[in-house]
């Protein structure tokens, strides 16, 4: 098998190491990663559990203070925030659609793109 410089791996079949599906040509040839989906330590993820371990990720760092529907809308935010790395130059409804949520939702996110996910509120130290 050839690799390239870049690294780009080429797979006759791609298969998503979280929910199993896969992705390849009808012909059985090799092909690269498919666009939507992304690579992490050597494991391929489509671009549903992509957005899902995106999202899984920015709960893990939440403090378990934070419930309900604040944890709601920190992760709804975490997806957008995903959706638009992943695609920086899609308009924003394009992202909102991705994501179910508003194009003000998206707007938002993106102007605080540079921000890390902060909750403001110390963990309880009881
Ligand atoms: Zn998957």
């Amino acid at each position: 098998m050839v690799v390239d410089a870049h690294n780009l791996r080429s797979e006759v079949r791609w298969s998503c190491a979280r929910c199993e599906v896969s992705a390849g040509q009808i012909d059985d040839r090799p092909s690269p990663l498919p666009l939507t989906w992304t690579t992490s330590e050597g494991l391929a993820y489509c671009l549903s559990c992509s957005r899902a371990r995106a999202a899984d990720e920015a709960m893990e760092l939440l403090p378990e203070t934070i419930t309900g529907e604040a944890r709601a809308k920190l992760r709804r935010k975490a997806l957008i925030r995903f959706e638009i790395s992943r695609s920086p130059d899609s308009a924003n409804r394009v992202i909102a659609s991705a994501c179910r949520t508003s194009t003000m939702a998206v707007a938002a996110v993106r102007d605080e793109i540079d921000i890390p996910l902060s909750t403001g509120v110390a963990p309880a130290d009881n």
